[in-house]
């Protein structure tokens, strides 16, 4: 993925596929100019890297020369006015061909015609690298097309964004922003990891348990393990720039999820503002924090049971249990709030069976 400006973009097009196209077409331009002398002209910017390429794999005798189309308001009317720039040549009698990086409605190439036949060009013919039927609407013939592609916004190989992107070697296409990412919520024994398993699965989404990282960590003995057993075996948080880091580097590691189930993170209020400008980067927010509530004591009792088969130091000692339920009342829970005044909690009641918890949490779901 690729961040310009304000947007992200994956790849779409691979430069092998585009280097293809391009052989294909000059084969064709080779067979169709054994005669003539044509003059190549490429369109400015976007068009340098196509030029280029064709212009390499030509081999008759050839010209070559690039022109810019300046729009500008005429001074009578606001219409914009397009005015051909940086052709020296005579072209009255000669055969152009227009090398285009990418046809669109049509328009931009419909004026270059206009301006060239002003300047006495009969024989025209349209090269484009990139050409979108779909949204294509005038009349004009485009002789060579090097790849269809459907109505999208691309960068790359000599196409901007604003300015930028022009010098990537595959084309890219603006990644959507219909990520899914929810924080699974609620205290210690709430059922979180259980149902993650499943919403996993039904919607598609990367579960990420900070619990269940750090516990391999731990269990590996890293250098990430080591500095967070002694807080864990305690039943306190692990301190935020440690955990802040280790969360990014899992989201990373997932470039083409559809979203995350966040569990277990944030807890603290400075995770979740770490969180959202780390998805703000990724182009993506938080959708919403879905909360198991369920009862202290409920929690207690299920916490020493799971305790007795979990190997997890901190489900066995009834103190420890208590202390984390302490610290999630005492730092974390005011994370409602955080997400309520973003109008993003939603509380679910999370006392009942795997099911029936996880039919108020998808119907949750479904709706957001
Ligand atoms: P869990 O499996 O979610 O109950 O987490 C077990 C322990 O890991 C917690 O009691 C903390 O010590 C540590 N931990 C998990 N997530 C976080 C977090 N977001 N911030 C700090 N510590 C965490």
């Amino acid at each position: 993925m690729v961040t310009l400006h304000d947007l992200q973009f994956t790849p779409y097009i691979a430069e092998e596929k585009i280097t293809k196209a391009i052989d294909v077409m000059c084969d064709q331009l080779n067979q169709d100019f054994v005669d003539q002398v044509p003059l190549f002209l490429g369109v400015l910017n976007g068009a340098f890297m196509f030029a280029s390429e064709v212009i390499k794999r030509f081999d008759h005798p050839c010209e070559v020369s690039f022109v810019k189309l300046a729009s500008y308001t005429g001074t009578r009317t606001t219409n914009q006015v397009q005015e051909l720039i940086g052709l020296q040549e005579d072209i009255s009698g000669r055969t152009v061909v227009v090398l285009e990086d990418i046809v669109d409605t049509g328009t931009t190439i419909t004026e270059l015609i206009k301006l060239l036949q002003q300047k006495g060009c009969q024989d025209i013919r349209i090269a484009t690298l990139f050409f979108k039927p779909e949204v294509y609407n005038k009349q004009i013939i485009i002789d060579y097309i090097g790849i269809e592609i459907p109505n999208q916004f691309i960068v790359g190989y000599g196409l901007d964004y604003n300015g930028l992107g022009r010098n990537l070697t595959e084309v890219y296409q603006l990644k959507a922003k219909t990520m899914t990412n929810l924080v699974l919520f609620g205290p210690p024994g709430a059922g979180k990891g259980t149902q993650a398993e499943v919403l996993k699965e039904k919607y598609n989404l990367v579960h990420i348990s900070t619990g269940d990282v750090f516990r391999y960590n731990i269990k590996n003995a890293t250098e990430l393990g080591v500095s967070a057993k002694s807080y864990i075996d305690k039943g306190q948080l692990v301190p935020d720039a440690i955990t802040i880091k280790m969360l990014n580097a899992e989201v990373d590691k997932n470039e083409d999820a559809k979203g995350f189930i966040f569990d277990g993170f944030p807890r603290t209020e400075a995770q979740a503002a770490s969180l959202a400008e780390f998805l703000e980067t990724k182009g993506s927010e938080i959708t919403a924090m879905v909360a198991l509530e369920v009862d202290d004591e409920v929690l207690v009792q299920r916490l020493l049971e799971r305790g007795k088969t979990s190997g997890r130091v901190d489900d066995a000692d009834e103190a420890v249990i208590r202390n984390r339920i302490k610290v999630y009342y005492d730092e974390t829970a005011i994370l409602k709030n955080y997400y309520q005044k973003e109008d993003k909690y939603y509380g679910v009641d999370g006392v009942g069976s795997v099911d029936e918890i996880t039919n108020r949490l998808s119907t949750v779901i479904d709706q957001l």
